[in-house]
């Protein structure tokens, strides 16, 4: 039997960053990840982050590498009907994102996080989460103060918090690919096209993602490469810019859906992340928002041990004005991305993008959620 302050399910971005924060404010922890280090070392997922986000990592000295190794963007382009419309999100806002694969992120807080940490744990419990709670695991038992259960959408820590949980299933599927091959564009590029979205995202100079709209349920086996390679040139097309091709190293199909639950803690027991609500990543937003969930827990669970529980106790709905936010804006991306295949939609979409490339204002409206707006940690 052990103690320690707080116990952090789930060793992804949530995670970790409360583990680093909690460190540095002088709070012990003890990180308990269901995976093998080398497993989340390599766990290819997001690459977007909002520059509000990287200023509060850098903050705390947890953005040395982000800063020091990511390149940032500015702008995306929209492409129908074979034309470019390229959106200077950065003129409109002064603010980028960085562009930093998830999984070196969660290498290099990792290597910052010097307090305890275990991999490969099975079977977690969580016990008397009212008053004075307890974690086991494989015949061990941790007494602690607080859990943080950032264990994502598949972890066990949401069953404890007896929360509504509201969800949308937008009926379609992504096909998530990383190709071994340059960005075919300078930008991230929006495809709306009547066979369905395509997306492209640089995340290193000779990795690329792209996404696929497809149906929810198609497998990996529906798409082999030549087809992949087909739509996206076909879906993406404008004149002088080919798509550069390479060997797919990820191949998987996303059924795009959300869900919120409109609780983030039980007692002792707080979510962050992924493990309180889940966005599809039409907006690139999900990573940015387990980052938010983390500062706020942080500063509540800190500002606990200095005295005051009220910023705490306001913790659950403190973070979910953000992810309304962003799941409203998904939303509203979605409908523009998704909707080309029926005529009627297609023209009420051109009029979508008409205002939005010919409005200052309603681009700045746009530019804005886009990019996240800086929260008073
Ligand atoms: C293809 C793709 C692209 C994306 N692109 C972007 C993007 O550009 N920008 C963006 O902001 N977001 C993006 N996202 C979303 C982003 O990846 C997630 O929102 C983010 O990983 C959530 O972080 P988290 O820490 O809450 O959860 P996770 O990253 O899922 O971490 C949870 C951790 O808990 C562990 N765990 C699970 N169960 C247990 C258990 N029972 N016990 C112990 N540990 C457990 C897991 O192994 C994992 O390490 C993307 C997602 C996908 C799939």
């Amino acid at each position: 039997m052990g103690r320690t302050k707080v116990v952090v399910i789930g060793a992804g971005p949530a995670g970790l960053t409360v583990a680093n924060l909690l460190h540095r404010a002088g709070i012990d922890c003890l990180v308990l990840e269901r995976e093998t280090r080398e497993f989340i070392e390599q766990r290819a997922r997001a690459g977007f982050i909002e520059e509000w986000a990287v200023r509060e990592l850098e903050r705390h000295g947890l953005a040395d590498g982000l800063l020091r190794r990511a390149p940032t963007q500015g702008s995306f382009e929209f492409r129908v009907d074979g034309v470019r419309h390229q959106f200077d999100y950065a003129e409109l806002t002064g603010h980028r994102h960085f562009v930093y694969p998830q999984q070196e992120l969660v290498k290099d807080l990792l290597t910052g996080y010097p307090g305890p940490i275990q991999f490969s744990v099975e079977d977690i419990r969580l016990h008397d989460l009212a008053t004075s709670p307890s974690v086991t695991y494989a015949g061990q038992r941790v007494d602690c103060d607080f859990v943080a259960g950032c264990d994502g959408a598949r972890g066990i820590c949401q069953s404890y918090v007896p929360a509504t949980i509201t969800r949308h299933d937008y009926g379609i599927g992504w096909l998530a690919l990383l190709a071994e091959a340059p960005p075919s564009a300078r930008s991230v590029v929006f495809g709306i096209h009547p066979l369905g979205f395509a997306g492209h995202m640089a995340r290193t100079p000779s990795v690329t993602r792209y996404y696929l709209q497809c149906s929810p349920g198609d497998t990996a086996d529906d798409w082999p490469d030549d087809r992949v390679w087909t739509q996206l040139r076909t879906r993406l097309a404008v004149p002088g810019e080919p798509i550069i091709d390479g060997p797919l190293i990820e191949k998987r199909v996303l059924p795009m859906h959300n869900y919120v639950l409109d609780r983030m803690s039980a007692g002792r027991l707080h979510l962050a992340g992924e493990a309180a609500h889940l966005v599809a990543p039409i907006a690139a937003k999900g990573m940015n928002l387990a980052i938010h969930d983390a500062l706020l827990l942080t500063r509540g669970i800190a500002a606990w041990y200095d005295g005051d529980p009220s910023t705490l106790d306001g913790y659950s709905a403190a973070c979910l004005g953000r992810v309304w936010q962003y799941q409203e804006f998904s939303l509203w991306l979605s409908d523009l991305f998704h909707g080309s295949r029926d005529p009627f939609t297609h023209q009420l979409i051109q009029a979508r993008l008409r205002r939005l490339l010919n409005s200052r204002k309603a681009a700045e409206s746009f530019a804005e959620i886009y990019i996240g707006q800086h929260a008073d940690f």
